[in-house]
């Protein structure tokens, strides 16, 4: 059993992605050729953003809106600390400095606790906050309507990573359509992901999407070899967008199905295990299925057990970014964010794509319910 099967999805359209990467080879149109511009008006049309802009993979789809942002070190962006390295190296990379936040029981960044910590910097005037990036993380959107009135009152730009997130609904709205400006990432394993990097950036703003466009090539303004600010090499290969464009066409059908999954699941596994907590107003897109163990003893005994039933186990993730070696000189000790310390010790993910059968959902769930 795989934990994510592209073979799966690979056998409904693999031959149209193969024609549709035929086709560029044949057309030689490697860099920005048909296929980017194609992708970026479905991307926007599904989002329902103005802008989408295609990018390398979804860190440079974080660094480019924080480079067009123009931070200093002097400034704090705010950042959960339960997610992946990428959501705060790009603060880094983008010139400011994180601040992390606590997660909820959603396991998404804690607004209370978000608060808490802008008042702190302010208190401590060593850093001026600038910004927010939300995580939707393992697909659920973050509490965007809190969020949004916590920057409106401190004048903070928010930028939603939704690398894991696209394909989500808050309150009606899809993923990647909140705040200022959103991020995500097509590595192969994410909800919709390509065969190798890519990543999109989607704004409304227009002023920002000519900015980040520039950036994204070198910061190239209107005469190409009069480069007008620093920028970097970008973009998206047009082979991925060849691969992303026929995902896209079914990328609906296999949300229902993930959906379907995750249902399934918690009914089989909720008895014995804390199952993942989508709010009412939410969908999950489903990057990952976590389950959370009694404590760390016993993940590590579920993982020996599920391996031994060839049954593949993930942890998202072991340690917060906060306690994180390369993160050492913001100063952050053991116990500093509770919530998401307590995670990380005691969270796993179970097998999650669309085309996992009922029969394999029952073998798992009882394999998991006999060990709990
Ligand atoms: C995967 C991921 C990224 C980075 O995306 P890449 O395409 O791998 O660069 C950023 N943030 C989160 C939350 C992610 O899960």
């Amino acid at each position: 059993m795989k934990f994510i099967d592209l073979d799966r999805q690979y056998d409904v359209i693999g031959k149209e992605i193969e024609e549709r990467m035929s086709r560029v080879i044949k057309n030689k149109s490697f860099i920005m050729g048909p296929e980017i511009t194609e992708l970026e008006s479905n991307l926007a049309a599904y989002t329902g953003r103005k802008h989408a802009i295609t990018c390398a993979s979804g860190t440079d789809a974080l660094v480019i809106p924080l480079m067009a942002y123009e931070l200093k070190k002097s400034e704090a962006v705010f950042v959960p600390a339960f997610t992946f390295y990428a959501t705060a190296e790009s603060v880094v990379l983008g010139g400011a400095t994180p601040v992390f936040v606590d997660c909820d029981d959603s396991y998404n960044m804690d607004v209370k606790h978000l608060k808490v910590q802008i008042e702190k910097v302010l208190e401590e005037k060593k850093l001026t906050p600038r910004g927010i990036i939300p995580v939707d993380l393992f697909g659920q959107p973050a509490d965007y309507d809190e969020i949004m009135e916590i920057a409106r009152e401190y004048h903070l730009f928010v930028l939603e990573d939704a690398a894991q997130g696209f394909g989500g609904v808050y309150k009606g709205r899809k993923a990647c359509c909140f705040g200022d400006i959103s991020a995500t990432s097509f590595f192969p394993a994410k909800p919709l992901g390509c065969y190798g990097d890519g990543g999109a950036i989607f704004t409304d703003d227009d002023e920002l999407a000519v900015k980040m466009r520039s950036i994204r090539v070198h910061g190239m303004g209107s005469d190409r070899y009069n480069n007008i600010r620093m920028g970097m090499n970008g973009r998206m290969d047009t082979l991925q967008a060849a691969v992303v464009l026929p995902k896209l066409a079914i990328f609906d059908e296999e949300l229902e199905k993930r959906n379907y999954v995750a249902e399934q699941y918690k009914k089989g596994l909720k008895k014995k295990y804390v199952t993942p907590a989508v709010r009412e107003n939410k969908v999950s897109s489903w990057a990952q299925f976590s389950l959370l163990a009694q404590d760390m003893q016993h993940r590590e005994e579920i993982i020996k057990k599920m391996k031994e039933k060839e049954i593949p186990i993930m942890i998202y993730y072991p340690t917060p970014l906060h306690l994180q070696t390369a993160f050492d000189y913001l100063g952050y000790r053991k116990g500093a964010l509770p919530h998401c310390e307590e995670y990380a010790g005691r969270i796993f993910s179970i097998p999650m794509h669309p085309y996992l059968t009922d029969r394999e959902i029952g073998y798992i769930c009882e394999e998991l319910n006999s060990i709990a």
